[in-house]
């Protein structure tokens, strides 16, 4: 490629050299390297219109990464320009109700600004050092989506770059239909600069229960009762496995174990202690364990702990295969017994089970692809598999992921996907055409994003 053309108007860098290519091959997931031709950093939104102006003039293809913490190659370019958002990262502004920020600002970093303001947004996911863009990108869940939905419907307004390096402004009133794409669109219309973040007021501090079970069904009616009495502000839970020994399949002996369900609940509170009691009346868990007081801050990062471990054990640089789907509230019990059933624990290694109540927001999103009711589960399993055992653990979640699919669920689109064009066009159902045709009027040239989703011909 012939960079030259881009020097003029661009003020950031390009990095050609074989080092910066080779770093930026992969992400957290760990199964695709791309080698990109070039990195371009940015050093303003004008860069970005530059870069996409030249590029679509040229034929080059852009791909957009935030910090490539998605698991198949969303985030990656082989042989086109990788658009590192990182360096776009300023708060611009927190107001009483939202935040307007650059794409590539980190969770992290925007609800610690919030907080000082004792303002968080709606929902965060539960690894905050993720961007903006990259969660608007695919739409974002927390601990708080069981009562308010996916993080991207709380994003009031964009500011976007589309595949021809136009810049927009869009909203519900203004641009609605680019507004509509951009969100959970995966960066395949536009590329977002800017965006405006809601805000709520919340409580200094947040109390955590955390709940034991012993069978599936006493946890999902509890989560049910939950969700429809919102006594709680955050509710998340995992599968803990009980590794009992191994039996024998055939001519091999597989581990096996009995599963158990952590449920943990959260509630903010200010300076008059929460009812405990009343908090828990009526629910079906066996055992009370720990309760956890801490700062809302404290609360958001609570996960931190386990990242940390997972970076000091090495585990965060092994393979991440992540199956997750979200499943119809029905299917969802039947399905989560049948793989738990099947899946060695010691597959999991060092890896999590989650589970998530999610409730249907409104308006629904036209490329959030949800499945039919009122509520739904988020399910993930989540390994992390040294490479040496890819072959006898993908097979296994390619089976999970089927399974889900088969039983009404939608995969979350950050995780470990390689649908062909049929899956796609399934996974969208009648919303492919839309799909198309966005594509078609926002990216003509169709620079943006190519490979993960299968749309050209
Ligand atoms: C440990 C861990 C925990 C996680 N926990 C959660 C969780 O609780 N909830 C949740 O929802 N997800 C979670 N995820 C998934 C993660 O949030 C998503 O993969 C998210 O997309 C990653 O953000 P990123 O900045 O790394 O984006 P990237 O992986 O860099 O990009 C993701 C996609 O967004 C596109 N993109 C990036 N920036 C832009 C932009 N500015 N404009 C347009 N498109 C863009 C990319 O091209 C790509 O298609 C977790 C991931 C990890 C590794």
């Amino acid at each position: 490629m012939a960079f030259e053309k881009l020097k003029e108007g661009f003020q950031g860098q390009i990095f050609t050299d074989e080092e910066t290519l080779s770093e930026l091959q992969t992400d957290f997931g760990g199964l695709v390297a791309s080698l990109p031709a070039a990195v371009a950093v940015p050093s303003s939104i004008k860069d970005v219109c530059t870069l996409i102006k030249t590029a679509a003039a040229e034929g080059w293809r852009v791909t957009t990464r935030g910090m490539s913490h998605s698991q198949s190659g969303q985030s990656l370019s082989q042989g086109g320009i990788l658009l590192d958002m990182g360096p776009l990262n300023r708060i611009e502004r927190i107001g009483r109700h939202s935040a307007w920020v650059q794409a590539g600002v980190l969770w992290s970093d925007l609800v610690r600004a919030s907080l000082e303001e004792n303002l968080v947004p709606p929902v965060f996911p539960s690894y905050l050092d993720v961007t903006v863009g990259g969660t608007i990108a695919v739409g974002g869940l927390g601990a708080s989506s069981f009562k308010r939905g996916h993080l991207v419907q709380h994003v009031e307004e964009l500011e976007v770059v589309t595949g021809e390096g136009h810049t927009a402004r869009c909203s519900p009133d203004e641009n609605a239909a680019l507004f509509n794409c951009t969100r959970a669109g995966l960066g395949q219309f536009s590329i977002v600069t800017r965006a405006k973040v809601h805000l709520r007021t919340c409580a200094p501090q947040v109390r955590t229960f955390n709940l034991l079970y012993d069978n599936l069904p006493a946890l999902m009616r509890d989560c049910e009762l939950l969700m429809i009495e919102e006594r709680f502000d955050y509710l998340e839970a995992s599968a803990v496995p009980c590794p009992l020994g191994f039996k024998t399949m055939g001519e091999t002996k597989v581990q096996f174990a009995e599963w158990f369900y952590l449920l943990q609940v959260s509630v903010e509170h200010g300076h008059t202690l929460p009812h405990d009691d009343r908090l828990l009346d009526g629910l079906r868990y066996f055992r009370k364990s720990h309760v956890e007081d801490s700062r809302t801050l404290g609360f958001a990062t609570r996960h931190e702990a386990l990242y940390s471990f997972w970076r000091e054990t090495g585990m965060w640089s092994f393979t991440h295969p992540w199956v997750e789907t979200v499943l119809p509230w029905r299917s969802a019990g039947p399905f989560i017994q049948g793989v738990l059933r099947s899946l060695p624990p010691n597959l999991l290694l060092g890896g999590q089970v989650i589970l998530a109540p999610l409730s249907r927001e409104n308006p629904p999103l036209p490329l959030l692809m949800l499945p039919e009711g009122e509520r739904m589960v988020h399910f993930g399993l989540l390994p992390a598999v040294p490479r040496q055992l890819l072959p006898m653990v993908l097979p296994i979640l390619m089976k999970a992921s089927e399974l889900s699919i088969e039983m009404g669920g939608k995969r979350y689109l950050s995780g470990w996907i390689n649908f062909d064009k049929k899956q796609w066009k399934d996974h969208f159902g009648e919303r492919w055409d839309r799909l198309v045709e966005w594509k078609r009027f926002y990216d003509p040239k169709g620079i943006l994003n190519p490979g993960f989703i299968k749309i050209a011909d």
